[in-house]
């Protein structure tokens, strides 16, 4: 090992909640089987961690399938072992007894994979919303960490797997992709300490940073044409709201995943706190994204609709028309300003 990087490992922060971490080492050790599950419209967080997982297990000697609640974003198609994912859609042979589920705030999240979880099974909780209930046999929930990912990483040390490039790479790209660049206020020391950690087992910033923020297909970028048409602010310039129909996503030659990152046009503008996506899914629902800058909690106005998520990044379904979900949302962040004072 070079100097350069033992003075790396000096620097790596301590893992928060050292016991709870501790449940989850056993009772991963423990076991040899495992099904894999994350949240629905997997981000770059979920997947980075559920392949992190995936990694984790196999130097483990363990056996694994990842099952992901929907068809995975092919920018992030350059990690290590992406195509090796299933969609729920696809039928896994068998039902498995163990079950890791990572970035998972619920475990309405991970619905789809039940038709994979066998009664009785036992799940392992590995998550940072804080809004978690800290259900399953082992619950590891951080809501002081950027990303699952940052917990994988204290996971992969634990249990003394080897930090090579292709685990480096699951790790940067949710560390990356859930603080929006090294940019939102989850931007920590450690994350920092981490990533100069995930540097040194050769991961090149660019080669991530360009799929995973950056790209976007010339159908996704007609989209948010469409969508800055409609993008609108309260009179008073602290909120606004964009959304995007079924007809829209048409007329781009999209489809429901293209709307990725599109809720940021909102909170862009210099006076806006709240900012929120409303799109409409093709089974008629109304899925609500909500950010917020400083002030006001929007994973609060999320679980009003039975959502929930973070303090500045949240989201709800909603069932109903679209009109009706904006009016209802909308009345909830003006009282969520007014209360924060905002
Ligand atoms: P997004 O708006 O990007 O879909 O989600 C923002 C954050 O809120 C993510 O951390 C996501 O996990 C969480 N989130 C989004 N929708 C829901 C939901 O319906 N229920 C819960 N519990 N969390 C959600
Ligand atoms: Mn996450």
């Amino acid at each position: 090992m070079t100097r350069q990087s033992q003075g790396h490992l000096d620097c790596i922060p301590a893992p928060r909640y050292a016991d709870a971490l501790q449940s989850v080492v056993d009772f991963v050790k423990e076991h040899d089987d495992w099904l894999i599950v994350s949240h629905e419209r997997p981000d770059g967080d979920a997947i980075g961690s559920a392949l992190a997982a995936a990694h984790i297990l196999t130097a483990l000697g363990k056996t694994w399938r990842f099952v992901a609640e929907g068809p995975l974003p092919a920018r992030f198609n350059y990690l290590p072992l992406f195509s090796q994912a299933y969609t729920s859609i696809q039928a896994v042979d068998r039902q498995f007894q163990h079950v890791l589920a990572v970035d998972c705030a619920d475990e309405a999240r991970f619905a789809h994979a039940r038709s994979f979880i066998a009664e009785g099974a036992k799940i392992v909780n590995v998550d940072h919303h804080h809004t978690n209930p800290r259900y399953g046999a082992a619950a590891w929930v951080d809501a002081d960490a950027a990303a699952t990912c940052e917990l994988m990483f204290h996971l992969a040390l634990a249990l003394d797997v080897e930090l090579n490039e292709p685990l480096a790479t699951c790790l940067y790209t949710g560390i990356l992709t859930d603080t929006g660049g090294f940019a939102q206020p989850n931007t920590t020391r450690d994350v920092h300490l981490i990533t100069a950690r995930l540097l040194a087992s050769g991961v090149q910033p660019y080669d991530i940073a360009e799929p995973a923020l950056e790209s976007r297909t010339w159908p996704q970028m007609r989209l948010l044409q469409m969508a800055l048409n409609n993008l609108t602010v309260s009179s008073d310039g602290k909120y606004a709201i964009l959304y995007v129909t079924q007809g829209m996503l048409e007329g781009a030659g999209c489809t429901d995943d293209d709307t990725e990152g599109l809720v940021g046009f909102t909170r862009s503008i210099d006076t806006v706190e709240v900012g929120a996506l409303f799109r409409e899914t093709a089974d008629g629902r109304i899925k609500v994204s909500l950010r917020s800058k400083r002030r006001v909690d929007v994973s609060r106005i999320a679980q009003m609709f039975a959502g929930g998520g973070h303090t500045r990044a949240a989201g709800c379904t909603i069932v109903g028309d679209l009109g009706d979900a904006m009016d209802a949302v909308v009345e909830e962040i003006e009282r969520a300003l007014e209360a924060a004072g905002a």
